[in-house]
Parts: structure tokens; C-alpha cells; sequence
């Protein structure tokens, strides 16, 4: 028994150290970040919009992924501007924060609007060459429940499509996923997520976007209920991590991310950071920790429709 409280508080040791510790700021600040501020594209150049400090709240109105373009099911697809597309807020200028650094962002609530849309188009999703007729569907969303027909109802899970910080090198289009995060598409990232994002430039310039009132995994035809929002999350800054790529943490789950345009090389990606985390945690070597992310490590794919698919390798902390 010992041994085994020993052992969990060595993972949770290992868990802050990685992630850190969002610590209330002694003044902390509500800011309000409005839609009008967004990108299409993250890069170097990008001026921030906003500043926070470790530990404030920010309240952040984000834009549809067809940037408010398609509200009536005579909207026609053919008119909508595709440069248009995946808008996300920001970039907002995080105080402290530095290269090699892990952003800390604690997703509080996410508030949806009353209405989501959804399309299959030619070209879009897992099935994109049995799309015949580009169909839109517009869905009314009432008392949490996406409104389907007058029949049939089912429940939102509210979640943030893209989310991200200035990538390092070249700009990154907001529809694509790296190791900045962006275009993740991950249904987890609702509230009472913890998204772990790498540093890469002073300020990490956080931006966010392309909120689905609910997603499943995979996102097969390419959307989710697409929907304007308002998202409520908390910032902080953990130092000198050398955090590489996303790491989500969400019900005593840790969750490590990787995108890639071969989806068996994503999976080798995270599988490995899975690996090295049960390394460090249970003082294992690269074979027995691999044989052990092969009996308690779940792989998972987020989603498959982006220009890099994304998949996750998720280890429950309370069975270790
Ligand atoms: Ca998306
Ligand atoms: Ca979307």
C-alpha cells in the first residue's frame, strides 16, 4: 500500500511538473475579449489583440468556422468564401510567458449560440466522394439540446475546435493542427479541460475558435455543430517545461496529442509521449513501459478530416 501511494504521488509530482499549477493570481483580472479581433493564420508577426497575466480569466466571444456566413438554410454553399473560414480570436499576448515554457489554459465554461450549423459538401469529411448534393443544415439549439427535427433532440457537449499559440517557424493556417494545437478538433477540449500548449514565442499569443456544440470523434463529414460562443477559461504559465506539443488533462485523465498527415505516424507520435510519461512515472524501462501503454493506454482519434489528422493516447491516473 505504501508502495502504491508512493507511486501516485510520483505521478502526480510528475503531472505538475509537466502541466504546472494554475495559481490564483493576488489580482487576478477578468478581461473580455470580443470576435471582432481574429486571424485566419498564426504566425511570428501576428499583433496581439489582448494582454493577460498568469492567473487572470478571459472571456472570449469567438466566430463560426464559416465566420458567420451561413445563418439560413437558403444560404447557398456555393457563395460562401472559403478564405473566410475557421476565424479564431485573438491572439492574445500572455505577460511571462517564454520560449520552452508550458501556457497553462483552464477551460471554465463554454456558452453557446442558440443556433449551429453543419454541411456536407463534395471533397468534405471520410466519405467526401459520395457527396452528391452540397446539403446544409441549420440546428436549432434550445434548454442544451441541439434541435435535430420536431421529433428528435440530442445533447450538447460544447467544445473548442481550435486553440492554439504562435507555432514556431512558418505561419499556420487556423484549419490546420501541429504541434501548436490550432485545428485539433478534439472533443475533450470542453469545459473542465486543461489544454497544455508549448511556448514557442514571448507571449505564446493564445488564440481560439471554431466552437462545436458537441463533435464526435473523427468529425466524419468535416463539421461539427458549428456555432458562435462565448468561452470562459483561465490562464497560467508553468516555466521551463520544454513541453513539445499538447497534452489535455480532464478527469484524472492526461490526454498527449499529435498531429500528422499519416494518421499511423500521429498514433506512433503520441503513443510515444505516452510512453515516456509511463517512463518517468513508474521508473520503467522504453520496453516495459511500452508493454504497459499497450495494456492501460487507449488510443483515440480526434479527428480526420483536417490537413493533419490528429489522434490521442489517453492514460487514466487514478488506475496508476
Ligand atoms: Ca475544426
Ligand atoms: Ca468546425
Amino acid at each position: 500500500m505504501k508502495r502504491r501511494i508512493l507511486s501516485a504521488c510520483l505521478i502526480l509530482t510528475l503531472v505538475l511538473v509537466m502541466v504546472g499549477t494554475v495559481t490564483a493570481a493576488p489580482k487576478s483580472k477578468i478581461i473580455h475579449v470580443s470576435r471582432e479581433s481574429k486571424v485566419f493564420a498564426i504566425g511570428a508577426e501576428s499583433k496581439p489583440i489582448a494582454k493577460a497575466n498568469p492567473g487572470d480569466i478571459l472571456v472570449v466571444e469567438t466566430e463560426d468556422c464559416f465566420d458567420n456566413q451561413v445563418r439560413t438554410p437558403e444560404d447557398v454553399i456555393e457563395s460562401v468564401d472559403f478564405d473566410r473560414v475557421n476565424p479564431a480570436t485573438g491572439p492574445i499576448y500572455i505577460e511571462g510567458a517564454e520560449p520552452g515554457d508550458t501556457l497553462v489554459v483552464d477551460i471554465l465554461s463554454i456558452d453557446v449560440a442558440k443556433q449551429g450549423v453543419m454541411v456536407a459538401l463534395p471533397g468534405l469529411g471520410v466519405l467526401a466522394d459520395e457527396v452528391q448534393n452540397p446539403t446544409i443544415k441549420i440546428l436549432p439549439i434550445k434548454d442544451n439540446r441541439v434541435i435535430w427535427d420536431e421529433n428528435w433532440s440530442f445533447t450538447i457537449k460544447p467544445m473548442i475546435g481550435v486553440i492554439g499559440v504562435t507555432p514556431k517557424g512558418e505561419p499556420i493556417s487556423c484549419g490546420t493542427p501541429d504541434d501548436h494545437g490550432g485545428n485539433m478538433d478534439t472533443a475533450e477540449i470542453g469545459a473542465g479541460c486543461r489544454v497544455n500548449l508549448p511556448v514557442n514565442v514571448e507571449g505564446a499569443m493564445l488564440h481560439l475558435g471554431d466552437v462545436h456544440a458537441t463533435q464526435g470523434d473523427g468529425e466524419v463529414c468535416g463539421t461539427g455543430v458549428e456555432c458562435r460562443a462565448v468561452v470562459t477559461l483561465r490562464v497560467d504559465v508553468k516555466k521551463n517545461t520544454g513541453l513539445e506539443r499538447p497534452v489535455l488533462e480532464k478527469d484524472n485523465r492526461i490526454m498527449f496529442m499529435a498531429s500528422h498527415v499519416d494518421l499511423f505516424t500521429a498514433t506512433q507520435i503520441a503513443t510515444k509521449e505516452a510512453v515516456n510519461f509511463l517512463m518517468q512515472a513508474k521508473g520503467l524501462s522504453f520496453e516495459e513501459a511500452y508493454i504497459l501503454a499497450s495494456a492501460i493506454a487507449d488510443i483515440k482519434i480526434s479527428q480526420l478530416v483536417d490537413p493533419l489528422l490528429t489522434v490521442r493516447a489517453e492514460l487514466d491516473l487514478s488506475g496508476l
